[in-house]
């Protein structure tokens, strides 16, 4: 497996480029539309074919490549149904399998960031990867307070869905402010302060009172994603 993990400093965004080493085929994971000339170029240097496009969810903090990447290079873009977005190659629904060359992606709906989230999870030499969007941040989960959050839900795609994988599973989150890169669920079950509580009540107590403002770009990106980053 070819994997590399690429960040944009404007939104503190990681773009994951995912390949399969026999099939030359390669999938990119949450990526930003002012990148994608850094991504195509990454692509030529590694001899990959970029067939796919993945989004964890419909992002408030900038603007997918998705639109962009798939007019050079012709791959599909998958972003999760719920989004409602009509220009997106594919929808994703739970549980659903992404496959290229050797590879298979499955695609965990994951909601409380937002009810588009999902969770992109990889089995590679008997190692797991979980693509966790803003669902499970390191150290922290994404905010539930807009674009149809729920804490809720998200108590029970953290506890239900993603800390059921193994826990040696490698947590890659679609963004980090810190400057950490990479956790695992066993390091976050330990000492994520979001996942120290007892009960779905006491996740909301903490969710609900982050009181937050809203992204700088968000009137802009979530419309703008909708349309697969095509302003
Ligand atoms: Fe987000």
């Amino acid at each position: 497996m070819i994997f590399r993990q690429l960040f944009e400093r404007e939104s503190s965004t990681y773009t994951y480029l995912i390949g399969c080493e026999k099939s030359r085929e390669a999938v990119l994971i949450d990526t930003v539309k002012e990148e994608a000339p850094r991504y195509i170029q990454l692509l030529e240097e590694l001899g990959l074919k970029l067939t796919y496009v993945l989004d964890t969810h419909t992002h408030a903090d900038h603007v997918t490549g998705a639109g962009v990447l798939r007019t050079a290079t012709g791959c599909a873009t998958f972003l999760g149904e719920q989004a409602g977005s009509d220009c997106v190659s594919q929808t994703l629904a739970d549980g659903e399998e992404i496959a290229f060359g050797a590879l298979r992606i499955k695609a965990l709906h994951t909601p409380g960031h937002t009810d588009d989230s999902y969770s992109f999870v990889l089995e590679e030499g008997g190692q797991t990867y979980a693509f966790t969007g803003d669902t499970l941040l390191i150290r922290g989960t994404g905010r539930t307070d807009f674009q149809n959050g729920n804490a809720d839900d998200q108590y029970h795609s953290l506890f239900d869905k993603l800390l059921a994988l193994p826990e040696n599973t490698w947590v890659y989150p679609a963004h980090d402010y810190k400057g950490w890169m990479v956790s695992t669920l066993h390091e976050e079950k330990l000492h994520n302060p979001r996942l120290q509580v007892n009960n779905a009540i006491e996740y909301a107590e903490i969710m609900n009172n982050l009181n937050l403002p809203n992204p700088k770009m968000m009137d802009v990106a979530v419309p703008a994603n909708r349309a697969c980053g095509n302003v």
